[in-house]
């Protein structure tokens, strides 16, 4: 591979680098700031991320009625046995002090007759357990809350508009990163680096997430030498709005509150593939909606919303005005949905700090797989992720010594793909490691990509594909048609490094 010259004139000299502006690059760096001068980098503007597009809310244990070993316990559940169990119990434990610093910030969340935050109860959790802002629009409003915190704080420098190109790394350690800044690449050196870049569901072909979600970081650190796991779980959603793109998300909490599935054929089909119909497991929903298409010849189902009362109804005016917004209006029909790429369980491997296996390399929010999720996240538990872990990591960074000199040159930066390679990548992923995967799939994926040429997006699609061929059973967001069952042989991580396969490791 070709370097590039570190050349050292234009080094900028901070504490901590954040990379990443959703929920977890803002909050980690909001910690760090209280620590030392701290850069964050965003490639997208910062009201574009999945953290600012996130809907449905954060849960915590907040009720009376409600304990964080229940939460542990639906979490669990959820994961399919691959749950990390510590690394739960912190999310459950700790969540309740991140959402009363949120609240103490100011995030609007709505609130119940009596002033308290209003708890709602989504698909997979025994307890109304779901903060929530603005209805629908929760994401959208804790960033909001932050973003003027963030850039008004004298020891945080914001670049947007700036990509990571290249991890800095030398003799097993991050010292900081080559960026792409709109007026031309910029070394920086920093203590410790923080990746909070995000998952990939951005590479799919239908999508929620948007296309700057592209596993960047992911591939990134994984060139650098830091271990990645479990990339063959990504969790499909499974009532996104048919048209348009990406696909707006239509939250479960409209399940929660009694909207219906049917099929083209006027049949409310979901009692036929599990006991709890609309409120089953996202995958089951997401397998259920995708066979009911197959039987059908068409691209979608609908979502009704006719059992939804009035007062309901008002709840997720933010949802109902998105569809408006799109040209539709869900009071006259049945919604046409469809599942969507959505989120990614796996990422760079992290401890319950946030250290990747390099030296000064954190990771946190989607990018970092802590184990939390296992196989199957549970709604609302990825914005809880970001705070819980994001405290975690700005403490474990502030105890780093100064900062390393960067290494004498770096690894050329990987190209990315052009707009018409990355729609047939999209095509491709959707295709073959979509909701339906086999080894079939996986060998044309294979094929296909070799057509491509080499790329940062190339190395995501790679990394998932190889774990999903490993990972010889169906759990949780990875059903096999030629492996149907869960095997409890392979009740672990499949961890992989740079030049190895994926490994089994069993983390507790
Ligand atoms: C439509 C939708 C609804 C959701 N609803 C909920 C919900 O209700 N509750 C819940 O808990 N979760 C929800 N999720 C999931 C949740 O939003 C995400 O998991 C979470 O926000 C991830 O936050 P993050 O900060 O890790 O990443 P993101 O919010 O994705 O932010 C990643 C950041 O990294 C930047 N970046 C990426 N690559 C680079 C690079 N090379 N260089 C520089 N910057 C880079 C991006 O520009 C962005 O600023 C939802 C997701 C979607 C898409």
């Amino acid at each position: 591979m070709g370097r590039t010259g570190s050349g050292r004139a234009d080094v900028l000299d901070v504490d901590f680098l954040v990379v990443g502006g959703g929920l977890a690059g803002l909050y980690t760096a909001l910690q760090l700031a209280d620590r030392g001068r701290c850069l964050v980098v965003s490639k997208a503007d910062l009201d574009i991320s999945n953290s600012a597009w996130a809907q449905g809310g954060i849960a915590v244990a907040l009720d009376a009625e409600d304990d964080p070993a229940l939460h542990v316990e639906d979490t669990l559940r959820a994961g399919r046995g691959l749950s990390k169990l510590s690394a739960v119990r912190i999310l459950a434990s700790e969540g309740p002090d991140r959402i009363h610093e949120l609240l103490d910030a100011g995030v609007p969340f709505d609130r119940d007759a009596q002033g308290r935050p209003s708890l709602g109860l989504e698909g997979g959790h025994g307890r109304r357990r779901i903060v929530h802002a603005n209805g629908g629009a929760t994401g959208l409003a804790v960033v909001r809350a932050l973003l003027p915190k963030v850039l008004g704080h004298p020891r945080i420098t914001v670049w947007e508009n700036t990509r990571l190109l290249v991890l800095a790394a030398e003799a097993g350690t991050c010292r900081g990163a080559l960026v792409q800044t709109p007026e031309g690449p910029r070394h920086v050196r920093a203590r410790a680096t923080v990746l909070a870049t995000g998952g990939a569901g951005g590479l799919f072909a239908r999508t929620t997430n948007p296309p700057s979600t592209a596993g960047d970081g992911i591939a990134l650190a994984y060139l650098a030498g830091a271990a990645v796991a479990d990339l063959e779980f990504m969790q499909f959603h499974p009532t996104a709005f048919a048209q348009g793109k990406p696909a707006f998300l239509l939250s479960e909490a409209l399940r929660g509150e009694g909207a219906q599935l049917w099929n083209l054929q006027g049949e409310r089909f979901m009692a036929r593939y599990d006991a709890a119909g609309e409120l089953a497991p996202r995958d089951v929903v997401a397998r259920a909606i995708t066979a009911e298409m197959a039987a059908t010849g068409t691209d979608h189902v609908q979502l009704r919303l006719d059992e939804i009362g009035a007062e309901a109804r008002q709840h997720f005016s933010s949802l109902l005005d998105g569809l408006r917004a799109r040209g539709f209006d869900p009071m006259e029909a049945g919604i046409p949905v469809a599942p969507a790429a959505h989120y990614l369980m796996g990422g760079v491997a992290v401890d319950l700090d946030g250290h990747s296996s390099l030296g000064r390399l954190y990771a946190v929010g989607e990018a970092a797989c802590t184990g939390v999720h296992g196989a199957n996240r549970l709604a609302s538990n990825s914005l809880l992720e970001c705070l819980v872990f994001g405290h975690r990591v700005a403490a474990a960074a502030a105890e780093e010594p100064p900062a390393d000199t960067l290494p004498a040159d770096l690894p050329e930066p990987v190209r990315q793909l052009g707009p018409a390679e990355r729609q047939l990548l999209g095509a491709w992923l959707f295709e073959d490691l979509g909701i339906l995967r086999s080894h079939a799939g996986f060998a044309r994926l294979r094929e296909r990509l070799t057509s491509l040429p080499p790329s940062l997006e190339g190395v995501v699609a790679s990394l998932m594909a190889a774990g999903a061929e490993r990972r010889r059973e169906s759990r949780g967001s990875h059903f096999r048609s030629d492996y149907p069952r869960e095997d409890p042989a392979l009740a672990g991580h499949l961890v992989t490094v740079l030049g190895g396969d994926p490994r089994l490791e069993f983390w507790s």
